[in-house]
């Protein structure tokens, strides 16, 4: 089998090489990863300004290795569009450093360059260890094998998304797994300003959620965030339909309404 492995942390980062050295143990491998750190980008792609690539010398034998100047969503795009050309089996993002836990998938680039596997109809999984510092990468990096077996013996759907995370963990102390949804919690952004003279400058600084529970917070049974706390693995299956169902039937009631008020004049 072949697999795309990619990241968000850049083709440096110690996570995507340990996940790398696993994964050659199920199937060829192939890194395309974007040459910087690009946590928190999103589902971002370069469209302003070319990309480029360049050939890196991989420190795993055999490894074919590309450092791409964008995203992680570019690096999956330009994988599957033009570097690789025979057909890629299954697409590995991470292993990253930090959680992708709730409403966070959303602005992860370690799960949107899943999704773009996911979206040109390849397997794709995001691998997330619950840490900044100190990281046990290798029990994620023995899972990463496991699901991507389970993968190629085709035990799971083909239309499939995961986005996993494991306690920080080492293995004899993690609890279980539990299939989990994502939880409904997500940290704002804070916003600095700094004077420069005249000049009003500022930094927006993305929040991370803290794997900690908090007063008032109200921990949602089943989630994925519920499991990191019980110091158990995440795995909780995504898709890209974002639709509400619940504000769709609200809105479908209002329609007519809303089509009468905007032929009225305005006011
Ligand atoms: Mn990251």
């Amino acid at each position: 089998m072949r697999i795309l492995a990619t990241n968000d942390d850049g083709i440096y980062a110690p996570g995507l090489w340990c996940l790398v050295r696993a994964l050659t143990q199920v199937g060829e491998v192939v890194v395309v990863a974007p040459d910087r750190e690009q946590s928190g980008v999103g589902t971002s792609v370069t469209l302003h300004h070319p990309v480029r690539v360049r050939d890196i010398r991989s420190p795993v034998r055999r490894v074919r290795c590309y450092a791409i100047e964008g995203t992680p969503a570019d690096s999956v795009i330009l994988a599957l569009g033009v570097l690789l050309d025979d057909k890629v089996d299954l697409v590995v993002s991470g292993i990253n450093e930090g959680p992708n836990l709730g409403s966070d998938v959303l602005i992860s680039g370690t799960v949107s360059a899943a999704l773009q596997g996911y979206l040109q109809g390849i397997p794709s999984i995001a691998i997330s260890v619950g840490a900044m510092e100190n990281i046990h990468f290798d029990g994620a990096a023995r899972l990463a094998a496991v699901m991507a077996r389970m993968i190629e013996a085709k035990a799971l759907p083909r239309e499939i998304l995961l986005n996993i995370n494991l306690p920080n963990l080492p293995q004899d102390q993690i609890q279980g797994i539990e299939i989990t949804q994502l939880g409904h919690k997500s940290y704002g952004d804070e916003i600095k300003e700094r004077h420069y003279g005249a000049r009003r400058l500022f930094w927006i600084v993305r929040g991370r959620l803290e794997l900690e529970p908090e007063e008032g917070w109200e921990l949602e049974e089943g989630t994925d965030i519920w499991a990191l706390l019980r110091n158990r693995i995440s795995i909780t299956p995504l898709h890209s339909d974002l639709t509400s169902a619940a504000a769709l039937s609200t809105l479908k009631q209002l329609s007519n309404a809303i089509f009468q008020d905007l032929g009225k004049p305005p006011e």
